[in-house]
């Protein structure tokens, strides 16, 4: 099923460079959010600051033995979809199962247990949506969301949940688990254009009074597990408690907890907000290369996609 099918035209009028910017900051953010908190994932705060401190150098380790600088399936699945997208012109749920089993069969380094048994379902079935399961509002879905916000910028408001919808039900089912990750999108999609973080403060507070159980006002919240509602928690706390990049980034990580996707969701929502520049040199450096080398090609072929763009023009 497609939402859109770009016509893909020749070269034509070069996307801004502050938008540029941008997205590829959105998409090695997110990458350096994965490997930053891969280190501390499922580590308790106390555990981090016994054994590093505060938590601040791409070092690698981690429960999965990390080299320096490597990524987890956050980007790896990322990667995935926006390779599906790419490849097919543009959303199809067929092409975007195939691409993640694709990615299962070469023994990714780490992989969700909701994520495993959707794919494996996908195999098993053909079906390239998994059944609503309100057990379902894990991070798999969001952390992987990228590529989406991306794609539909510009993109009418129900089309771009549909979208999302046709990505996350590959592997996860539920009401609040799409809530969640279509907030993500919005709030990546509203930070590409360029705003202050008080534009993406109202988004959160919009999910907030659409589902209460995102709530994050109340007490920092640490460790968060792999169920959305905390992960978004402690990223809003994070994000929304930091003016830079790398402050909310570590702050994040430091947390514990689902690290790695804590820190993906916060440095793709950074990343598109303070732009590539802001992103330290010395987290650039040590990313793995042929990673940073995917999120950037990636961040400007999805971009030359989207709608907005392509029917109205980047400066309108
Ligand atoms: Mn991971
Ligand atoms: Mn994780």
């Amino acid at each position: 099923m497609f939402v859109f099918h770009p016509i893909i035209e020749g070269p034509r009028a070069g996307i801004p460079a502050g938008l540029s910017a941008r997205a590829e900051g959105a998409y090695l953010g997110l990458a350096v959010g994965d490997a930053l908190g891969a280190t501390t994932e499922f580590m308790t705060p106390r555990e981090i600051r016994q054994a590093h401190g505060v938590h601040r150098h791409l070092s690698g380790g981690g429960w999965l033995r990390l080299r320096r600088g490597q990524v987890t399936d956050d980007t790896e699945m990322s990667l995935a979809l926006g390779r599906a997208i790419l490849d097919a012109g543009g959303l199809d749920a067929r092409a975007i199962a195939e691409s993640f089993s694709a990615w299962m069969r070469g023994k990714p380094v780490d992989i969700g247990h909701t994520v495993r048994r959707g794919i494996v379902r996908y195999r098993q079935t053909g079906q390239t949506a998994v059944p609503l399961n309100d057990q379902d509002a894990g991070n798999g879905a969001c952390m992987r969301a990228l590529p989406i916000a991306l794609c539909t910028l510009g993109l009418a408001a129900d089309a771009v949940a549909e979208a999302n919808r046709i990505q996350s039900h590959t592997t996860h089912h539920s009401p609040l688990g799409d809530a969640g990750t279509l907030t993500v999108i919005r709030m990546v999609q509203t930070a590409l254009l360029g705003v202050d973080l008080a534009k993406l403060r109202l988004l959160a507070e919009a999910l907030v009074v659409e589902e209460p159980r995102y709530r994050y006002d109340r007490q920092r919240l640490e460790n968060p597990g792999g169920y959305l509602v905390e992960t978004l928690q402690a990223v809003f706390q994070a994000l929304f408690g930091a003016h830079d990049f790398e402050t909310a980034l570590i702050d994040v990580v430091n947390r514990g907890g689902d690290a790695d996707t804590t820190g993906a969701i916060l440095g793709m929502i950074a990343g598109a907000l303070y732009g590539r520049e802001a992103i330290p040199r010395r987290w650039l450096a040590a990313l793995d290369p042929r990673i940073k080398e995917s999120c950037r090609k990636q961040a400007s072929a999805l971009l030359r996609m989207a709608p907005k763009g392509r029917e109205r023009g980047w400066e309108s």
